[in-house]
């Protein structure tokens, strides 16, 4: 049975006309669900009792529970216990600018990133949409807070669930939903081109960020597999379409590992490779794991290689480190319950 939570709006108003109703029901449902956050059919108190009935048969109210939450400075981390006892984690950051939620697209993931915690555990499933509505429903009824921002940037891997997650991000930017703007939605993807591709025709104003973290075939083929079956080029050449489609700024994430891709010369390979292109570069201070024999940059590294992109004209920013304290890195509170 389908979760009311996999639901577009359109798709309800297409039930309610199936079985004879109003299509307006469907924003009244909506209403019920998301502005006020109740978890039954009972509590739909402006529907009819047989109405009820016929949601109740038709479709589940299954939820997700938050099993654990680990509270650091100004981070939260909330591991999840789905419906089928699988488990998957949400990162809450408090940021001056809002509450931006990290949420989780698959149990495990399989694209195998050398770096990654979460690649360890291969993947299970993808997760339906109601269990990613459902992160964001759950971490804002335990904050009392709204989440201003989503990134799809936890367990899994997106593109790797791609229907299920763009179901997702219209549910969730729909102003009858919860109403998160496209422009604070960011999508996270290791590089699986034709996905990119599909996405530059949606028609939706969410952020595109890409996991680049090398600058040549050579090393990145080492770090990231996806690399071997879309390589740079074919990477840039999406991603050069995608902006011509959507004229939207493409994000690259760069992590920081140690004497692996953090020389002066993969800085200036950087610059090259993103040299005309309107992009923004995240510099990501690697997060440790006991499990992976990967280590962080120097905080001074990380700022020689700041400085050729700066020098080169390349927007860049060293993301914040959030969370290290909370075993935050992908897949890490996964790992270890
Ligand atoms: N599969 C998607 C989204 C999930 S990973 C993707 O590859 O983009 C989200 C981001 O976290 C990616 O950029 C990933 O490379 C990065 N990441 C993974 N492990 C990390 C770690 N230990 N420290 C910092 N960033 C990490």
């Amino acid at each position: 049975m389908k979760s009311i939570y996999d639901l577009e709006i359109i798709d309800l108003e297409e039930y309610f006309l199936s079985i004879n109703e109003k299509k307006y029901k469907a924003k009244q449902v909506y209403e019920w669900l998301y502005k006020k956050r109740v978890s039954s059919f009972k509590e739909m108190t402006n529907l009819k009792k047989s109405l009820i009935e016929q949601l109740e048969k038709d479709f589940s109210f299954d939820s997700l529970t938050i099993l654990k939450t680990e509270k650091g400075k100004r981070v939260n981390k909330y591991l999840f216990l789905l419906p089928d006892q699988e488990k998957i984690e949400a990162v809450l950051m408090f940021h001056d600018y809002g509450n931006s939620l990290c949420i989780s697209t698959e149990v495990g993931c399989n694209m195998g990133c050398a770096f990654c915690e979460s690649g360890r555990l291969k993947k299970v499933r993808p997760l339906k949409p109601f269990e990613m509505v459902l992160q964001i429903l759950l971490v804002e009824a335990a904050i009392k807070e709204r989440i201003s921002h989503v990134v799809l940037m936890g367990i899994g891997e997106p593109f790797d669930n791609y229907d299920s997650v763009l179901r997702f991000i219209r549910i969730i930017n729909s102003n009858q939903g919860i109403d998160i703007g496209a422009r604070h939605i960011t999508v996270s993807t290791c590089g699986i081109v034709p996905k990119i591709e599909q996405l530059s025709q949606e028609n939706i104003q969410i952020n595109l960020a890409i996991s680049l973290h090398a600058p040549t075939n050579e090393l990145r083929d080492k770090l990231m597999p996806i690399n071997r079956v879309y390589p740079i080029e074919k990477l840039f050449k999406a991603l050069k379409k995608y902006y011509d489609l959507t004229n939207r700024r493409i994000t690259f994430e760069y992590i920081m590992l140690d004497n692996v891709n953090d020389s002066l010369e993969d800085a200036q390979a950087l610059a090259d490779l993103l040299r005309g292109i309107n992009c923004y570069v995240n510099l990501i201070p690697y997060n440790e794991t006991s499990h992976l024999q990967f280590k962080k940059s120097s905080h001074l590294k990380i700022m020689a290689f700041y400085d050729i992109l700066k020098k080169n004209k390349i927007n860049v920013t060293i993301r914040k480190e959030f969370g290290s304290e909370v075993s935050a890195a992908c897949g890490q509170l996964r790992s270890t319950n």
